[in-house]
This record gives C-alpha cells, structure tokens and sequence, in this order.
C-alpha cells in the first residue's frame, strides 16, 4: 500500500466512524485526518490501523480504536492555546492528535520502551511541542500543573486526585473508570465552586497501573 491508499483509508475511517456516529468538532476531524495512524503500529498491522478496533502495539498494550481517540479529544474542546497533560503515552497516536490541537503536550508513560519509542516516532514526524516523561501517570506532572486539558488512556478504578489538583479552574479531564471488565468514560469539569461530572460512554481500556 501507498501513502494514497492510506489517505483514503484515513479519509473512509472519518466518514464512516468518526462523522457518521457524531464527532462534530471539525479540527478533531482534520487533525484526525492528517495524521499517519499506519506509522504508530508496527508494520504487519498497518494494513488494519485504519480499522475500526484497537491493536496491539507490544507490551500488552494497545492503541485505542479511533473513534474513542476522537471522543476524548473532541470532549476536551481544544482552541489552541491550551497546555494538556495525557497519561499513557502507548504508540504516541493519541499524542500526536493532541500536538495538533493544543500549544503543548506533557505526555507520561510508565513502561521505558513504549515512550523511548513514541517520542522517536512523534520526532521523526517533527512535533516539537511535546514533552515525554517516564514514570507513573497517576501522580500527573505537578510542575508542570494546571493543565486546562488532561486525558487518561488507561482506566483508573477512581479518578486520582493527584489529577484532579493539577487540572486548571474550567479545566477539561477526561478518563475511563472502573474494572478490568466494566468501565466507563467520564468527562470532569472543574468549576469555580467544585466539580462537575458527566458520563459518556461504556468503553474497554488496558488497567491504569500504579507503581
Ligand atoms: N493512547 C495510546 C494508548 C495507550 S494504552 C495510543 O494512542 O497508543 C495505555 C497506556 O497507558 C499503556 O502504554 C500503559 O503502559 C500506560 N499506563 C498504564 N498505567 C500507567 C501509569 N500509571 N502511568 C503512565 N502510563 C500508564
């Protein structure tokens, strides 16, 4: 396959899973677009990277499925300007997506491979607003705190509070919760006065690990 039949992979994954359940936010949309999903698997599943499912990507891990890529962006409502923290590093796709649609991106990963890998790819591709660090997500990246947007890529059995201090008044944090089996994608707001939560959808994520 050529760089043209992946742009029209590319092109029938934003029709016919992303459009057509409802992602609206048209610079999700482009984002989505114009980056190589195929570059952040490794080469026998590039073929399928535009598929509307996970895949492995080593370690036990996966890249989530595209739609929940835009879901979670979209929810974050991006203009530009914002400063977002993402835990679960993986394949790097999520954070590519985000470096296209905020100012700057704090990405943290647990597993040394998984991150040593992802920062080479998103630098060969030439992002250079993201910053990558080893080590438990959970705890976020206090100096580098608030975030006005965090996305967490591995479900929590409760939301850390660590992330919770670190998220800026009128902030974004959206993250799976619950059981290895049952979890669900919750959307936090942060208020001047307190918390608002909303509930977004059932979904399957890998176990948010704490060391
Ligand atoms: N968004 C990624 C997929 C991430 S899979 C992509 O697009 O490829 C979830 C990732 O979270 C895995 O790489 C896993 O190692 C990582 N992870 C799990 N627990 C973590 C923790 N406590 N801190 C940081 N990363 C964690």
């Amino acid at each position: 396959m050529d760089e043209k039949d992946y742009t029209k992979l590319r092109e029938r994954m934003i029709e016919k899973q992303l459009i057509a359940r409802d992602i609206k936010d048209q610079r999700v949309l482009d984002a989505m677009r114009s980056v190589p999903r195929h570059l952040f698997v490794d080469s026998c599943n590039q073929r399928e990277a535009y598929e509307d499912y996970p895949l492995p990507i080593g370690c036990d891990q996966t890249i989530s499925q595209p739609y929940i890529v835009a879901l979670m962006t979209e929810s974050l409502q991006l203009k530009g300007p914002e400063k977002v923290l993402e835990i679960g590093t993986g394949s790097g796709y999520q954070t590519a997506i985000l470096a296209e649609l905020a100012e700057h991106v704090y990405s943290v990963e647990r597993l040394e491979s998984l991150s040593a890998k992802a920062e080479k790819t998103l630098q060969e591709m030439g992002y250079n607003n993201i910053s990558f660090k080893k080590g438990d997500g959970t705890l976020g990246w206090p100096e580098k705190a608030p975030f006005d947007g965090i996305l967490v890529a591995a479900a929590a059995k409760k939301v850390p509070g660590s992330l919770l201090e670190q998220l800026a008044v009128r902030g974004r944090l959206v993250i799976p919760v619950g059981d290895s089996l049952l979890q669900e994608l919750i959307l936090i707001i942060k208020g001047e006065k307190g918390m608002q939560e909303y509930k977004l959808c059932g979904c399957r994520f890998v176990p948010l690990i704490e060391d």
